[in-house]
């Protein structure tokens, strides 16, 4: 009825579809697209991709994001049908990333949703049958939900009938039909679904159920940090430390602390649902607009100051260290802001000293430690037979020799045998090289090794046992650099997603400074890439 007074009034009636039906609740963007064709009778998809006026090269932009096209979709479709694009993006991922704080950029969604969506169509046949007219909901995308809570029935992933994989747009459109088989979607079989199973789907249907509804009110800006706050103040509240919560689900401790503190935007969907159903707790909870506000709203110095004792005792209790930023982090505060009170200052100044103090002794006791297993590590050495030098020392140890170097008793021992034990033979003398290059950063090239050890290249190269050892050496330092590159990689992508930019290959080789071709020219790079499209 909104449709009819909206064509009377502003806009002529030839611009709009003959059929224009409206999105039903939770109908994904797709099935209403389906929908759409299928009612005025046209023959493809791609008919009404043009009717809405995307280009031919913009078509792909539906398939490689079907239930989030680029936005040049929803003005368009606004204007053949009548519904407005607040509404049709209420049948896209649009609310959920929102309320995460992130960026709505398909590709930024498709990092956050990368491991939450089924790629081909997932449906309730008994949902099918009882809704006139039959829809594609947007949760049947979602694979943490087995089934459909409303039956009671385990979700279809493929044809009923001849079990063909079913895609998210068909050509031509038919709803609740296998484009195979011709065979009815809605007469499907039917799997029940047990109480165990039933009951945390019945969980996460609520929670996808808000996080796909529309925003009530303008976004914070600082979303994602509040939400982080809210996580922390949960999984506080139930005595866990990061690391128990990262054994829980099963992730990274970086992972958790990503989710608390929203440095790096990583944490997809996903590890948000299994941050939740670790602590057992729905994400519903974790959006609690209530809770939100309280968290968001400046705490009193009393306040401020139990907090801090908290987080102090709890630092004591987890065997961490006490340090202010352990306990901003616990806390979930700003430095400036707990740098108004002075009482404040006055406990964190009183167990950061504490700390310092245990430090200096549990410091003292480790030298000790340390300088007795590096003269078992000598001895050991030497009764081998052995060369003793510091690499050897340190790897029996299990330290390397920038940490052991850390602790000054440990250093002068270290010193002292450094130019020690039986003479130089090649192999040794050229280990010795290859140590001092990389501790130096410089090249590892025959011939700096040549020039510093003064013994030919064709010797060096005669040697199949040095040989051996160069280039493994070699071959290490060049993954480490590809590694980094890699990281700078991925971090330059992280930098644009954050700036609302698109990750393109020119703007990140210029973020990093290589040029874009030997960017493109690795394989690890290249697929970073294409996992963003
Ligand atoms: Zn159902
Ligand atoms: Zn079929």
């Amino acid at each position: 009825m909104e449709t009819a007074q909206w064509a009377d009034q502003e806009h002529s009636v030839w611009k709009v579809l003959p059929l224009h039906p409206q999105p039903q609740p939770l109908e994904s963007f797709t099935s209403y697209m389906i929908r759409l064709a299928e009612a005025n009778g046209l023959q493809s998809i791609s008919e009404l991709i043009t009717l809405v006026g995307i280009p031919q090269r913009r078509q792909a932009s539906l398939c490689n994001s079907p239930d989030y096209p680029a936005p040049s979709y929803y003005a368009g479709l606004a204007h053949i049908t009548g519904c407005p694009e607040e509404r049709l993006l209420q049948t896209t991922f649009h609310s959920l990333v929102q309320r995460f704080g992130r960026s709505t950029y398909p590709h930024s969604l498709h990092r956050f949703l990368r491991e939450s969506l089924a790629s081909s169509l997932r449906y309730c046949p008994a949902c099918l049958a009882s809704c006139d007219p039959p829809y594609y909901s947007l949760l049947w995308r979602f694979l943490v939900l087995p089934g459909c809570t409303e039956h009671g029935v385990r979700l279809l992933d493929q044809c009923g009938h001849c079990g063909s994989l079913l895609l998210l747009l068909t050509s031509p459109p038919q709803l609740a039909k296998c484009p195979t088989c011709q065979g009815d979607l809605r007469t499907g079989p039917q799997t029940h679904l047990s109480d165990e199973v039933l009951l945390p789907t019945h969980g996460h249907t609520q929670d996808l159920k808000m996080l796909l509804s529309p925003l009530q009110r303008p976004l914070e800006e600082a979303q994602a940090k509040v939400i982080g706050k809210q996580c922390m103040a949960l999984r506080r509240r139930q005595e866990l430390s990061i690391t128990e919560v990262a054994s829980l689900t099963g992730q990274n401790r970086s992972v958790i602390m990503d989710i608390e503190q929203v440095s790096s935007l990583r944490a997809s969907l996903d590890d948000y649902m299994r941050y939740a159903d670790a602590l057992s707790c729905s994400l519903s909870e974790v959006f609690d607009i209530d809770r939100l506000q309280e968290l968001l709203a400046p705490l009193s110095e009393e306040q401020t100051c139990k907090q801090v004792e908290a987080a102090i005792q709890q630092l004591k209790r987890q065997g961490e260290l006490v340090t202010r930023r352990n306990i901003r982090n616990l806390v979930g505060m700003e430095a400036t802001h707990l740098k108004h009170y002075p009482q404040v200052e006055k406990l964190l100044t009183k167990g950061l000293k504490g700390q310092a103090r245990r430090t200096a002794l549990t410091k003292n006791q480790r030298e000790e430690e340390l300088v007795k297993l590096v003269e078992q590590a000598i001895e050991h050495l030497r009764t081998r037979g052995s060369r003793v030098s510091q690499q050897r020392i340190a790897d029996l140890v299990g330290m390397t020799r920038s940490a052991l170097m850390v602790y000054p008793h440990v250093k002068a021992q270290l010193k002292q045998i450094a130019y020690s034990g039986p003479p130089h033979d090649l192999l040794r003398k050229v280990q010795d090289a290859i140590e001092q290059a990389q501790a130096l950063g410089t090249s590892l090239t025959h011939r700096g090794i040549s020039e510093r050890i003064g013994i030919s290249i064709g010797t060096l190269r005669g040697d199949s046992q040095v040989k051996a050892v160069i280039q493994h050496a070699q071959n290490e330092s060049r993954q480490q650099c590809e590694n980094e590159l890699v990281n700078r990689v991925e971090n330059a992508i992280a930098q644009l997603l954050l700036r609302g930019e698109k990750p393109s290959l020119p703007k990140v080789s210029q973020i990093v400074g290589r040029n874009y071709a030997s960017l493109y020219h690795r394989p690890q790079i290249r697929e970073l890439f294409l996992s963003l499209l």
